[in-house]
C-alpha cells in the first residue's frame, strides 16, 4: 500500500515534516502499544502522561519563553494527528491539558498563576480539568447555574455542579467557571483557578460505561460552599464567558486535527484489510462498491485536512476568523466519523470486535462531533456570520 498518499508529508516543508515523523515515531513507540489494552480494561494510564511530558507534547504549543516547545498552530495540528491516529485517550487528554487548560491559563493567567501551574503542567506533574458544562448548561453555557458567592473579605464559595469533565476526577488544578451575580446573566460568568483538594467538592466518574474513551477520566463534580480566594480568580471578574469561549475556539484546532488522524487510520485500516481479504475468489478492494468507499474515504480525508492547514496557517499569520476553525471541526470530525462506519463496514464482522481497531476508532470519534461544540453549533455558528454579512 502506498501510504505516502494519505501522509501528509507532501504538504509540508522539510522540518515540519521531520517534525510529523518525529511524533510518529513517538506514537507507534509509546502509545500504540497501550492503545488497545487501556480501552479493553477501561483504565486511565498515568505513565502515559509522562511519556507525553517527556516527548515535549503537554509544553508543545506554549511560548519557549515560559518553557514551551513554541510549536506554530500548524506543529500542533501535525502533532494531533499523530496522536489521533494511534489513540483517542492520549489526544483527548492532550486536548484539554495543553489544548483548554495551559492556553487557557498562559493566555488569562496572572504571572503568579502562571508561575506556579504553567511549568507542572507541561512536565505533567500536575493534572488540569477545564469545568465548564453542567447537566442543564451544555451547548447553552451561558446559562450555566453555578454559583460562586463572594464573602465579606474578598473570597468566594462555589455552590452547584458540573459533568462530563475529562480528567476531572484527577485532576490536581481546575479551570472552574461560575457566576458571581446571577442577574447578570452570561456578563457575571468569572473563571477561576483552584486545587482540587479542598473542602466542599464531590469528584465521582460519570455514570454508566462511555461509548468511546474508555481509557480517559470523565467525571460528574458537586460543590457545596467550596472556598476559592480572591486570588485564584483567572481574568476579569465577568470576562469567564469569554475566557471559555477563546479557549474552547482555540481548543476546536486540535480536535479537527484529532479527528484527520482518526480518518487516516480509519482509511489506512480499510485499505490494508480490502487488499488482503479475499472473497468470490478476489481481494475486497477489486469490487467496485468497496473501491467507491475507499475513493470517497481517501477525498474527503484530504478536505478535512486542508481545511485544518488553512486554519493553522491563519492562525499563524493572525488572520483566522471563527468561520475557519468552526468550518474544519465540522468537516474533520463528520468526515472521520464516516470515514469509521466505512471502516467497520468493509471489515464485516472483524469490524465488530476489538480485535481490529476499526470498532474504537467508530467509538471514539463521536465524542469529537460533541465536545467543544457539537456539529450542530459549528453549523450555527457559520451560519449565523453568513446571514449577519448579508444584513
Ligand atoms: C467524552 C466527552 C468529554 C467531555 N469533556 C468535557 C470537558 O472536559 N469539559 C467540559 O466542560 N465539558 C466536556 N464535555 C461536555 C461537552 O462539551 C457537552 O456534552 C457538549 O457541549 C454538548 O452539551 P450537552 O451534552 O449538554 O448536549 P445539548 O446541549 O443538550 O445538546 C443535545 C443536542 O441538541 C443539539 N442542540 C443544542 N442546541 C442547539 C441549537 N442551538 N441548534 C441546533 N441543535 C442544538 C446539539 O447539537 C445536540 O445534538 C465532554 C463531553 C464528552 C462526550
Amino acid at each position: 500500500m502506498n501510504e505516502a498518499l494519505w501522509l501528509p508529508d507532501d504538504e509540508l516543508s522539510a522540518d515540519e515534516r521531520a517534525f510529523a515523523r518525529e511524533l510518529r515515531a513517538f506514537s507507534d513507540d509509546k502509545l500504540a502499544p497501550h492503545a488497545r489494552a487501556i480501552d479493553e480494561q477501561r483504565t486511565f494510564r498515568r505513565e502515559m502522561v509522562a511519556d507525553l511530558a517527556a516527548a515535549g507534547v503537554l509544553g508543545g504549543p506554549l511560548p519557549t519563553g515560559v518553557g514551551g516547545g513554541g510549536w506554530t498552530p500548524l506543529q500542533l495540528a501535525i502533532a494531533h494527528e499523530e496522536l489521533g491516529a494511534v489513540c483517542g485517550n492520549a489526544r483527548g487528554f492532550c486536548a484539554v491539558q495543553t489544548g483548554l487548560v495551559t492556553q487557557t491559563l498562559y493566555r488569562h493567567g496572572n504571572d503568579a498563576q502562571r508561575r506556579r501551574w504553567l511549568g507542572p503542567l507541561m512536565r505533567g506533574e500536575a493534572i488540569g480539568c477545564f469545568a465548564l458544562t453542567e447537566p442543564d448548561a451544555g451547548s447553552d453555557v451561558a446559562s450555566l447555574a453555578t454559583r460562586a458567592e463572594r464573602q465579606a473579605d474578598g473570597s468566594y464559595r462555589v455552590f452547584g455542579g458540573k459533568h462530563w469533565i475529562t480528567n476531572g476526577g484527577i485532576a490536581d488544578v481546575m479551570l472552574l467557571f461560575a457566576n458571581v451575580d446571577p442577574s447578570l446573566g452570561h456578563k457575571g460568568i468569572t473563571a477561576f483557578v483552584v486545587t482540587t483538594d479542598r473542602d466542599g467538592i464531590e469528584r465521582h466518574a460519570m455514570p454508566g460505561v462511555d461509548l468511546g474513551h474508555r481509557g480517559s477520566d470523565h467525571a460528574a463534580i458537586t460543590f457545596d460552599g467550596m472556598p476559592v480566594a480572591a486570588d485564584e480568580v483567572l481574568g476579569p471578574i465577568g470576562r469567564g464567558f469569554s475566557i471559555a469561549m477563546s479557549g474552547l475556539a482555540a481548543g476546536r484546532l486540535s480536535v479537527a486535527a484529532g479527528a484527520v488522524g482518526v480518518h487516516r487510520r480509519a482509511l489506512a485500516e480499510s485499505v490494508a484489510f480490502t487488499t488482503g481479504r479475499a472473497q468470490f475468489g478476489q481481494p475486497l478492494a477489486q469490487f467496485q462498491m468497496v473501491q467507491e468507499r475507499l475513493a470517497d474515504v481517501f477525498t474527503a480525508l484530504h478536505c478535512s485536512r486542508a481545511l485544518v492547514y488553512r486554519c493553522a496557517r491563519r492562525r499563524q499569520q493572525g488572520n483566522e476568523t471563527h468561520a475557519d476553525v468552526a468550518m474544519a471541526k465540522l468537516h474533520a470530525t463528520e468526515a472521520a466519523a464516516a470515514a469509521a462506519e466505512h471502516a467497520v463496514m468493509l471489515h464485516g464482522a472483524r469490524g465488530y470486535t476489538s480485535a481490529f481497531p476499526v470498532e474504537r476508532l467508530w467509538r471514539d470519534i463521536q465524542a469529537l462531533r460533541i465536545y467543544e461544540g457539537t456539529s450542530m453549533i459549528q453549523k450555527t455558528i457559520l451560519a449565523r456570520m453568513l446571514t449577519e454579512r448579508a444584513k
